[in-house]
């Protein structure tokens, strides 16, 4: 690596909400700033008015604030190399292209796009489909340099509307060493001579995009694999500058969860898991599902997005922010697409609830859901429940009988659990309960663990009646945790309903 700081940028362009794709995107950029003590910014590239997609800023800005990466530079952040927002550099561009038209490295052009609409169909009727503006057909359209001198002046005096392009060179290779790629050559001839700046006054994101990087100082250049075809023409304006070309490195695709194709936006809500980090909503209503609304904590979601096309090389899977700036190299990025898990997805999710202390749980709980339990009942709820719980919520979803009385009974543990004499063994043991005098966890495990050896039962034929009676579940934590949190009264009084309810179950079927 070169001597000079450090700067990346994360460059999305306004054109909607910001796909989990560019979340990791910014994400490695963060990581790699920060790792090695450089600054990351971000930059809106916002040159195709056509596109702009009202409140998309917004919505970048205040997902990465939720994901905790915000850059230190960029709009509203502030910093020594802005605007960082490009429709406010619009003036800056135009002598950039005009100096290369001084050069001979770009050239005016001025075919309408019906002209360019036939030249492209009658290619077609030829047999050649993917007609292209470039070293060969520029030498037969009308552009500055196929057109004498005076001609262009008077063209451009009276206002006819033209674009500047590139001028390709001819048979050159082009070389450069992509830092995850490796070295990547492609041959100039397989180049077109792309618009750098529109009729319309504005530059195209090539022009804006090479102009910025190296205005901003941007040492070096992390982005989508998308991108990769258009670095052979970065590299030749880079070049046609003048100026020192950052390093590239292009971030794999992410791909759908059967491999099949690249993820995209309308994958999410079609199979069942959102694909971008927050909520959004078309202007025309639609809504597209958000990590953060469905209940994911950020750093589950960012720890998840950092093993999408990167690992340390080492099992350890669970990394906070700052861990994950210790250990990432772009080195470790791999080329080969990377394929979303959901269910892994969750995972993580599941690992940083149950990393929570109970109390953390308990208050999060108390002002999400403006629950009415103590602090106290509610952090052992959430000490019994977490386990099972993928979201917070869950924990009151999963844990619902701890609130209310059952209401249905698992018809397997009935089927297999309750026989003829349960009646009379439950019957029993709530009376034995009801003698137990400190109603909390041991005591009431003692008395159980009497009740059933006098009865010569073993733990799997009695417990789940118990469970089953007061919780109407087949399944969950400690039923001796669960007795005591729900006190004496209660278990006795749901014992009792359910004996009941189970025995009507059971004469009706
Ligand atoms: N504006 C481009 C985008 O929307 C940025 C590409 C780049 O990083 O150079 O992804």
């Amino acid at each position: 690596m070169s001597n000079k700081p450090v700067r990346v940028r994360f460059a999305p362009s306004p054109t909607g909400p910001l796909h989990m794709g560019g979340v990791r995107t910014a994400l490695y950029n963060y990581l790699f700033a920060k790792k090695n003590k450089g600054t990351f910014l971000i930059r809106i590239e916002d040159t195709d008015q056509t596109r702009f997609v009202p409140g998309a800023q917004e919505y970048i800005m205040d997902a990465l604030a939720w994901c905790g990466i915000m850059p230190t530079e960029g709009p509203g952040i502030g910093g020594d190399f802005g605007p960082y927002v490009q429709s406010e550099r619009k003036e800056m561009y135009r002598p950039y292209a005009e100096q290369l038209v001084k050069e001979d490295k770009a050239y005016y052009a001025f075919d309408t796009a019906e002209e360019l609409d036939e030249m492209r169909e009658r290619a077609k009727q030829m047999g050649m489909p993917n007609w292209q503006y470039n070293h060969i057909t520029r030498t037969t359209l009308k552009n500055s340099l196929t057109l004498p001198q005076d001609q262009v002046d008077a063209l451009i005096q009276n206002g006819a509307p033209y674009v500047i392009r590139m001028k390709m060179p001819r048979n050159e290779d082009i070389r450069f060493e992509d830092i995850i790629r490796g070295w990547v050559v492609v041959n100039t001839n397989n180049l077109d001579d792309k618009v750098l700046f529109k009729s319309d006054g504005m530059p195209t994101y090539h022009l804006a995009n090479i102009v910025d990087d190296h205005l901003m100082e941007i040492s070096h250049v992390i982005r989508g694999e998308e991108w990769l075809p258009s670095a052979p023409l970065h590299v030749m304006l880079y070049r046609a500058f003048g100026w020192d070309v950052p390093q590239f490195a292009h971030l794999p695709l992410l791909l759908r969860p059967d491999g099949n194709g690249k993820l995209s936006k309308r994958d999410g809500d079609r199979l069942g898991f959102p694909v971008f980090p927050t909520d959004w909503t078309t202007s025309e209503g639609e809504l597209y599902s958000g990590y953060r609304e469905k209940g994911y904590y950020p750093e589950a979601f960012i720890n998840m997005l950092a093993f999408l096309g990167w690992n340390p090389g080492t099992p350890q899977e669970i990394f906070s922010l700052d861990e994950l700036a210790e250990a990432f190299t772009l080195d470790r990025v791999s080329k080969a697409g990377a394929k979303f898990d959901p269910d892994k997805t969750r995972w993580f999710q599941q690992q940083y609830l149950r990393s929570k202390s109970n109390a953390e749980l308990a208050s999060q709980l108390k002002a999400q859901f403006q629950r009415e339990e103590s602090e106290e009942q509610l952090e052992q709820v959430c000490g019994m429940m977490k386990e099972r719980a993928t979201f917070i919520q869950d924990i009151l979803t999963e844990g619902n009988y701890l609130f209310e009385k059952p209401t249905v009974y698992d018809e397997q543990t009935i089927s297999k659990k309750w026989k003829e004499d349960s009646s009379a063994l439950m019957t029993e043991w709530t009376a034995i309960l009801a003698s137990v005098n400190d109603f909390s966890q041991e005591p009431i495990e003692t008395a159980f663990k009497e009740f059933i050896s006098s009865k010569n039962l073993g733990i799997g034929a009695v417990l789940p009646l118990f469970r089953l009676l007061v919780t109407g579940t087949g399944m969950g934590p400690s039923m001796f945790e669960i007795a005591q949190f729900l006190g004496k009264e209660e278990c006795i009084a749901r014992l009792e309903a359910g004996i009941n309810a189970v025995e009507t179950l059971k004469t009706n079927a």
